[in-house]
């Protein structure tokens, strides 16, 4: 019996590295066959990335397929790393960090981390149905029978979901009911609905109300379970939604990968902050008189700046102007980055300016809507949702949020040079790795580092009022660095941080309360903004002081820019060599 287990081992351990032996598989070889097999273990993430393939597959949650997902990332980084990094182009280089950090990431949530234990929210079925249903890749009534694949799955999932939670934090517990509810609601009208709409014969449309129906009642009754849950909660206590330093740490380091700990991050937030009340300080005394000339800037500065921002958001486009004003504002930042050599722009792809399509309207706002990499249609999108479903209060605030400078940055952030360039840029180097796994903290670190980058180099005429506007921008993404980790680390008491938020950041009561709200549901992803601005920001200004005359700022951009959506230290590493 041992002997026998013993060879099947061995056997097995064999087969395993002729599989996966690396010197004989091309880099590249390795990589697509690994996100291939990734895929068939989170096939919601592969729809979520517009690849189909396992489009009618529900991983149940249940201790088996939870341990097989383990084994199968230990045995890639195994694989990956037989792999000599220096043998590798630079490209190469940076998708095997990727990757590795992927695998990483997988291992440690599941061994320490283990948020399907405390978090019952990650257990919901609906987003990826609703997905299917509204995403055309094939007829409504193929899509309807891939749902109802699933459908089948739902009751064994909502199961095993049951029996995981062990733990549970009142505020994921109440984020689970509210999110389970939209699933129900999904069930309950929108696929009816689709079903009534499809051209499928009163046999199909039997099973598939039958299947839904069963769907539905293991939704409900995953909801009653919680909601029982919830009173267990208020009355014994729970599970605190803070994660404290040691998990902080380590998640942050994984999922932000920055050359940075998550401690220096938060003493450099906490300094830039400073930085910004006194600029902006400065900045509203010179331009106070042009808004209050018979008034005097009020003892306490933070309530002058205060009083300043809200006078001058009342400048802001006409709700109807809303989107035609983006769109004229494009092409001016497009011959601005060019007059001043910035970087490389790529004409042959320019930006489409659009409403945002119904079916993809949550909230308003605006947002780059880019095709996947198994997307075959070309057009990057600048979606801009229309505040035509707003009462004119809402509008008003909206507008008042996104005033005539915010509006501005907005678009740098968004569209020139901000996401839409990166990702341009990022679509040369035509790697499955970099476009699926790329770096959150690199991607969003650009889109705020340029938008400082372009007031520095003369973006509206060094016009005060933009910097003053600009400046309480920036703080947005200052205070929400400050905020998650004091409160994930050092336990702030939400008092305190609506107080950071509102006279600190200036914030309305409305935006601070959601942020509040999203500091208890979420941890590090906070802090990606900030992190990936600090670390291009401070690289450049190294670059610039030991290349003195020589340093190019265009050169710099584009040779930074080359190496896809990698981590931040990986491009300085590369770009050092
Ligand atoms: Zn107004
Ligand atoms: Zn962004």
């Amino acid at each position: 019996m041992t002997i026998h287990r013993h060879i099947l081992i061995f056997f097995i351990t064999l087969f395993f590295y002729t599989h996966l032996n690396a010197k004989e598989l091309p880099f590249e070889t390795f990589t697509d066959r690994f996100i291939e097999s990734f895929w068939e273990y989170q096939p919601d993430w592969a729809i979520f990335n517009g690849y189909y393939k396992h489009d009618t597959k529900v991983i149940i949650p249940n201790a088996a397929n939870q341990k097989a997902y383990r084994q199968f990332l230990a045995q890639h980084l195994t694989a990956l790393r037989q792999y000599s990094v220096a043998d590798l182009s630079s490209s190469q280089q940076s998708d095997y960090y990727i990757i590795e950090n992927l695998l990483l990431k997988g291992i440690w949530y599941h061994d320490e981390l283990q948020s399907g234990t405390w978090a019952p929210n990650v257990y919901n079925v609906g987003s990826v149905i609703g997905l299917i249903l509204n995403t055309p890749y094939k007829s409504l009534e193929d899509r309807l029978k891939v749902i109802y694949q699933r459908l089948m799955q739902v009751p064994a999932y909502y199961a095993a979901a049951q029996a995981n939670i062990t733990q549970p934090t009142k505020e994921h517990t109440q984020l689970a009911i509210d999110q389970n509810q939209g699933t129900y609601n999904l069930f309950n009208k929108n696929l009816p609905e689709s079903l009534e709409k499809s051209q499928l014969d009163k046999e199909w449309k039997n099973k598939i109300k039958k299947a839904n129906d069963k769907a539905q009642s293991a939704v409900k009754s995953y909801i009653t379970f919680l909601e029982k849950t919830q009173k267990d909660l208020e009355k014994n206590g729970a599970r605190e939604f803070r994660l404290g330093k040691a998990l902080y740490d380590k998640k942050f380091k994984l999922e932000i990968f920055s050359g940075f700990s998550a401690e220096e991050v938060y003493q450099r937030a906490v300094k830039e902050k400073e930085r910004a009340h006194k600029e902006m300080a400065v900045l509203a005394q010179k331009i106070w008189p042009n808004y209050f000339p018979k008034k005097s800037f009020p003892q306490d500065t933070l309530v002058g700046i205060k009083t300043l921002i809200d006078e001058m958001a009342k400048k802001h486009v006409a709700r109807e102007q809303f989107v035609a004003e983006i769109q004229r504002q494009i092409p001016i930042l497009a011959k601005f980055v060019d007059e001043k050599q910035l970087l490389d722009q790529d004409p042959t792809k320019p930006l489409v300016v659009r409403a945002t399509p119904e079916y993809q309207r949550g909230i308003a706002g605006a947002s780059i809507n880019a095709p996947g990499p198994y997307d075959a249609a070309a057009n990057t999108y600048y979606n801009v949702t229309p505040l035509d479903h707003y009462t004119p209060e809402q509008a008003e605030s909206y507008l008042r949020e996104y005033n005539h400078w915010i509006l501005q940055i907005l678009n740098i952030h968004e569209a020139i040079p901000g996401h839409y360039t990166q990702l341009l840029h990022s679509n040369r180097s035509k790697s499955l790795t970099k476009s699926l796994f790329g770096n959150g903290a690199m991607i969003e670190g650009w889109a705020v580092y340029s938008e400082r980058m372009m007031l520095e180099n003369g973006y509206g005429n060094h016009d005060p009022e933009l910097w003053f506007m600009y400046y309480k921008w920036n703080l947005r993404v200052i205070i929400n660095t400050i905020l998650d980790y004091q409160v994930h680390v050092l336990g702030m008491k939400k008092s305190d941080g609506l107080n950071l938020l509102m006279n600190e950041g200036f914030q309305e009561r409305t935006e601070a309360e959601g942020k509040w709200r999203r500091v208890t549901l979420t941890q590090v992803q906070l802090t990606s903004y900030f992190t990936g601005y600090a670390e291009i920001y401070k690289f450049r200004e190294e670059l610039k002081a030991e290349q003195g005359e020589k340093f190019d700022l265009k050169s710099f951009h584009n040779t930074f820019l080359s190496y896809g959506s990698s981590p931040v230290p990986i491009i300085i590493e590369l770009m050092r060599k």
